[in-house]
């Protein structure tokens, strides 16, 4: 392939995909203003206009909001590549007369701050904006800066010296130095799961033991019947931040911890949060999570095979407007996930088929092993406290939800 021919093929895809991303966008907003007038009649009876119309208008100023942000990535993504803002950096970091791990590491953290940067008005907007607008937002200035500070020092903590490796590994390794990367990459994803529930949560929420009580006895009640060990149950402080509840699961072995947002049990009654747990567990017990570890660790070892054929490959880096540099590791690894995005927008409605399966496998599990009632009762009103709109477009949703619509999720407990 040449230069021109890879810039027309990459200049293609992105333009297919910024507007498959606005058609999209577009019929989502129609769908959902068009059922705004009036509740679906399956919730009638549960859920009141007003509630519904909120969740119409938060779901519209959020789409809105994401076309504005999809513009601004995509004059980003093209001032890096074409543009010659990354050959710019190359070149300046370069001159620096650093070794040349050092010299790509410069880099990175050079894009990812550009990148930092441009997001950050975004998170700004979307929090002090939307969500304070519609009611969900608890986080003070000084939490936001806080948050971000904390965030930045988590990815240097942990993102620099795996980027230092993979550098490492790619410069040291010859031929197969992706299968050395790969086995890094799986290494450090265990690594993440071990610190986050004990190092990594606790920077950013309060975790405290979830306090006795109904609550408490049902749900150790439900992990006695499912056989599930009680490795500790932790209510967090999601109230300070945001309004929206939740429930999960962290850590993985020993460290497995099962956390819910003290703003998911202040809504729901015992019986709810202990069908929202079961879900949970479903989760668990069908093996959702290391499937999806595998998924994407097979994922990672195709997309570092076809990194280490590219890297080798002049064209790649001439035809994103960057001098070919098979000497700095970095250039490729960044021009790699700068674009890959853009070719892999399509596998979004794969992945997202992929997930509602599970969920509708584990709403199946939890209909067995708690209320299959209770937890269409829990999922109302999880829809409602979260203004999601229970009228989403067929087709947004199918390309775009991890989780099932609202109504499918409901007829299918309700004949469990
Ligand atoms: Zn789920």
């Amino acid at each position: 392939m040449t230069a021109a021919t890879f810039t027309l093929v990459f200049l293609v895809a992105l333009a297919l995909s910024l507007a498959a991303k606005l058609w999209l966008a577009r019929r989502q907003i129609r769908f959902v203003a068009a059922h705004r007038a009036e509740v679906p009649p399956a919730f009638a009876d549960r859920i009141a206009l007003a509630a519904h119309q909120k969740a119409a208008d938060y779901t519209v100023a959020r789409t809105r909001f994401g076309i504005a942000e999809t513009a601004v990535e995509t004059v980003l993504l093209l001032a890096l590549t074409l543009g010659g803002g990354l050959a710019a950096l190359v070149a300046w970091t370069g001159s620096l007369g650093f070794p040349s791990l050092v010299q790509d590491l410069a880099l990175i953290v050079a894009v990812a701050l550009i990148a930092g940067a441009v997001g950050l008005p975004f998170s700004y907007v979307n929090t002090f904006g939307i969500e304070a607008k519609f009611g969900f937002n608890r986080t003070t200035r000084r939490t936001w800066l806080a948050d971000i500070a904390k965030g930045v020092a988590v990815s240097a903590a942990l993102g620099l010296p795996l980027a230092a490796l993979i550098l490492w590994l790619m410069g040291a390794m010859g031929t197969y130095w992706w299968l050395w990367a790969w086995a890094a990459w799986v290494a450090f994803q265990f690594l993440v799961l071990a610190l986050y529930p004990t190092v990594i949560a606790p920077l950013f929420n309060k975790f405290s033991p979830l306090p006795e009580g109904p609550a408490r006895s049902v749900i150790e009640a439900l992990l006695a019947r499912c056989g599930f060990a009680n490795k500790g149950l932790f209510v967090m402080d999601g109230s300070r931040r945001s309004s929206h509840g939740n429930a999960f699961f962290t850590g993985f072995g020993r460290a497995k911890r099962i956390v819910f947002f003290d703003t998911l049990l202040a809504r729901l009654a015992p019986d709810e949060v202990e069908a929202v747990l079961a879900h949970e567990l479903g989760h668990f017990r069908l093996h959702h999570v290391l499937k999806r570890m595998v998924w994407s660790a097979t994922l990672a070892i195709f997309f570092l095979a076809v990194l280490a054929a590219l890297a080798a490959a002049p064209w790649f880096y001439e035809g994103l407007g960057v001098p070919a540099a098979p000497e700095r590791p970095g250039v490729a690894l960044i021009l790699f996930f700068l674009a890959l995005p853009v070719f892999t927008f399509m596998l979004g409605p794969l992945s997202s088929l992929y997930s509602r399966r599970h969920e509708f496998e584990a709403d199946a599990f939890a209909a067995q092993n708690a209320s299959a009632r209770s937890l269409a009762h829990a999922l109302v009103k999880l829809y409602e406290d979260n203004a999601s709109t229970l009228t989403p477009d067929p087709i947004y949703s199918a390309v775009y939800d991890s989780h099932p619509p609202a109504a499918l999720r409901i007829a299918r407990l309700s004949t469990s």
